[in-house]
């Protein structure tokens, strides 16, 4: 299948809110979608994905707001009519269908003439790479093949905007993660706008240009992976993305003061009440010679050392008892070297790694 030569749109959402009875699954949401770009909608359980998803494919209207494709207000404009592929989590493939009958099966609803439908369906399938399966029937396919053929399906008709709901939550981890690699490669070889929706913190940072982390029906962050990573917004995005320490800290003006004791850090703190310190656990360093100076010490006791093969853990308590973990690679350390449980420990923390965050949940 050749590259889209149409140029890729960009996406618009201004003031979108939705609400079933008393539920607020979108409040207010605004967020724009660059032209190309694959991003993704990160959040729990209920927090508003598929909602706004279906906003955007058209089968929900919001109670008010705005949505434009491009420089074109779609707000009101019929699904079908949207130019945009779509996939789900449980594929909604005809069962009775041949693989090329489902494929092809948009091009049909859209009149293309058969032969070009044969041929077209053969690409698309080859793009996922399935070239060959066109006469098979959907039962005799794995999941990982229907969710290729559900994939194939929604870009047949080369669309200009792909949507994708949780597509790969069927699938076992080793293919999900397989997938993972794929789908970003189709996206960059199609370079259709993507809006990709999941509840695995892991596939978003693998796959995405930018995130937004949705909960409770708002935005809380767009940003890279990388900045959402290392300068969350707020607690929530912190603790939804990567594990992580979070001990209270204290603010008088620019100075912030763990336990009585003053910080060092290298960006300046967000402008928020009341802040937090959030704690990577491959940021923290166990010190065999002390503590270190221009950095952030803890002294600590080992409550208990994990090996993971490609790391270990060491979970330790603090002395005003809060807990920390500290992730280590195991290769070309010592494990003689670490301490044992009991020991007491001093744990370095850089100031570029001491990242104050907004203690607030939203
Ligand atoms: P997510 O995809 O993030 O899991 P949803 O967008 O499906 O979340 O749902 C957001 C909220 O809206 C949830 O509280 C859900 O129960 C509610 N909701 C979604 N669709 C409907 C509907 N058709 N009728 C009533 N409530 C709904
Ligand atoms: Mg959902």
């Amino acid at each position: 299948m050749r590259a889209n030569d149409r140029e890729a749109l960009p996406i618009s959402v201004r003031g979108v809110t939705k609400t079933y009875g008393p539920v607020h699954a979108l409040k207010d949401v605004s967020l724009d979608v660059r032209s190309g770009e694959f991003l993704t909608l990160l959040g729990p359980s209920g927090s508003g994905k598929t909602t706004l998803l279906m906003v955007l494919a058209g089968f929900t209207r919001p109670d008010c707001g705005s949505l434009k494709f491009g420089d074109e207000e779609v707000i009101r404009t019929p699904p079908h009519l949207r130019d945009l592929g779509m996939t789900f989590q449980n594929y909604a493939l005809f069962p009775h269908m041949t693989v090329a009958g489902n494929v092809g099966y948009p091009l049909k609803l859209r009149r293309v003439p058969r032969p070009e439908i044969a041929q077209r369906v053969e690409a698309a399938l080859e793009t996922v790479q399935l070239g060959g399966y066109g006469a098979r029937r959907i039962d005799q396919l794995s999941g990982g093949q229907k969710q290729r053929v559900a994939l194939a399906r929604s870009i047949v008709f080369e669309p200009r905007i792909l949507l994708m709901d949780e597509p790969l939550s069927a699938l076992d981890k080793k293919l999900r993660d397989q997938m993972q690699i794929e789908l970003r490669h189709l996206h960059d070889k199609l370079g259709m706008t993507t809006v990709y929706v999941t509840h695995d913190q892991r596939e978003a940072l693998t796959m995405s240009d930018r995130i937004a982390v949705v909960n409770q029906g708002r935005i809380m962050q767009l940003a890279t992976p990388r900045d959402l990573y290392e300068r969350p917004a707020n607690r929530f995005v912190a603790d939804f993305i990567g594990d992580s320490t979070f001990l209270p800290v204290t603010r008088s003006g620019q100075a912030v003061a763990f336990n009585g004791t003053p910080l060092v850090f290298s960006a300046p703190p967000p402008a928020a009440a009341e802040l937090t310190l959030m704690i990577r656990p491959e940021h923290i360093v166990l010190s065999h010679d002390g503590p270190r100076e221009g950095a952030n010490n803890f002294s600590a006791t080992a409550s208990d050392i994990v090996y993971q093969g490609d790391s270990y853990l060491l979970n330790a308590r603090l002395d005003d008892g809060s807990r920390i973990a500290l992730r280590g690679g195991a290769r070309g350390v010592n494990l003689m070297a670490l301490p044992a449980v009991g020991d007491r420990v001093t744990l370095v923390l850089a100031p570029e790694d001491t990242i104050l965050i907004d203690a607030s949940e939203a």
